[in-house]
Parts: C-alpha cells; structure tokens; sequence
C-alpha cells in the first residue's frame, strides 16, 4: 500500500518505506539507531512524514532513557502488567497525568528520575505497591491476594533452605565447607 503512495514532492513518483542504521551520540555514548524515512523512486528525495518521525522520535528517547539509566518503555509495561494495572490506574497511583504511561511506554517522553525511583521500587517490592495503593485509597480498585506478602516471602525464602538440604544430602564434605559461613536461620 505504501508502495503505492504519490510522492508529495514531484507528484510523480512513488515512495516507498526506508531504514538506514544511523549512529546517534547522546552524553558521549553512540549507538547506531535506526532512522526510518521514505524515499522517491522518480525525483530521489527522502523525507520523514509523521509517521516516520514520530517512530525516529521514539527510538531515540528509548536510547536516551537507556544512557540516563531509566526503566524503558518495555520495563515500565511488564511492571504495569505485574500487577495487573491499567494506564489509567497505573497513572492515579504513581502520578504523572492521565496519559502518562501511554507515554513512558511508547517512549514517547521520558519519565523524571523520581518517577523512576518510584516505578522501581514498586516493581522490586509487592509491600511497596500495597501500601501505595493504601495511600493513594484505590483498595476498592485492587483484589489483593489471599497469600499475605508475609508469607509469601517465608514461602520465597524456603526455596534456597530446602535446595541446601539437598546438597547436605548428596555432598556432604561440599555442604560442610560452605556450612561454616552460612549464619544458621534457626
Ligand atoms: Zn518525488
């Protein structure tokens, strides 16, 4: 379909889609990205419509969040889907305006440090969600699981006990020796 598109330069030709791998320098670190625009098969011109400049736009800001050490806009989806979230709700709890996380996902913009710091902390601790959700009075929003966060963590924690065991069990002289350092748990 694109293919078929009139260039709106000559008005003759036809462009069609392109990317080039161009490299891109943010803060002294370069990476190649890639640039999409399309070209003219009668009068050679290249140019980026909207389109192209909004997907340049985003894959830029997804490199510059990567240098400035922010969650991307993938890592901000997979947390909002951890606990299930809508964008709406994700943005009543955490903040930043309705269609924020639209934006933060389709890196669009990039979110502030503190937003960042807060997203974070969330992702790593279920408690931290909880008691957000509890500051912000959105428990109506949220079933909480019947597993308590408590004893989700005494269930979390018996992984490594019980894999010890097992080493106890098959290689003692291994288990004796690592033993010495291990701070006994009971
Ligand atoms: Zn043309």
């Amino acid at each position: 379909m694109s293919a078929q598109e009139l260039c709106p330069i000559c008005g003759e030709g036809h462009v069609t889609a392109q990317v080039q791998m161009v490299e891109s320098d943010y803060k002294g670190h370069k990476a190649d990205l890639p640039l999409h625009y399309k070209l003219c098969d009668a009068c050679t011109s290249d140019f980026a419509g909207a389109a192209e400049s909004k997907l340049n736009k985003r894959v830029l800001m997804a490199f510059r969040k990567q240098v400035d050490q922010l969650l991307t806009g993938e890592e901000i989806t997979a947390l909002r889907k951890q606990y299930k979230l809508t964008q709406a709700q994700a943005a009543l709890l955490f903040g930043g305006g309705p269609v924020a996380f639209s934006k933060y996902e389709n890196d669009d913009v990039a979110q502030s440090e503190s937003m960042d710091n807060l997203l974070r902390l969330v992702r790593r601790s279920p408690a931290a969600f909880w008691a957000l959700v509890e500051e912000k009075g959105m428990q109506s929003e949220f079933i909480r699981p019947r597993v308590s966060v408590h004893s989700t963590a005494k269930v979390l924690a018996s992984v490594p006990i019980s894999a010890s065991r097992t080493d106890l069990h098959y290689d003692h002289r291994r288990t004796r020796r690592f033993s010495q350092g291990v701070v006994p748990c009971h």
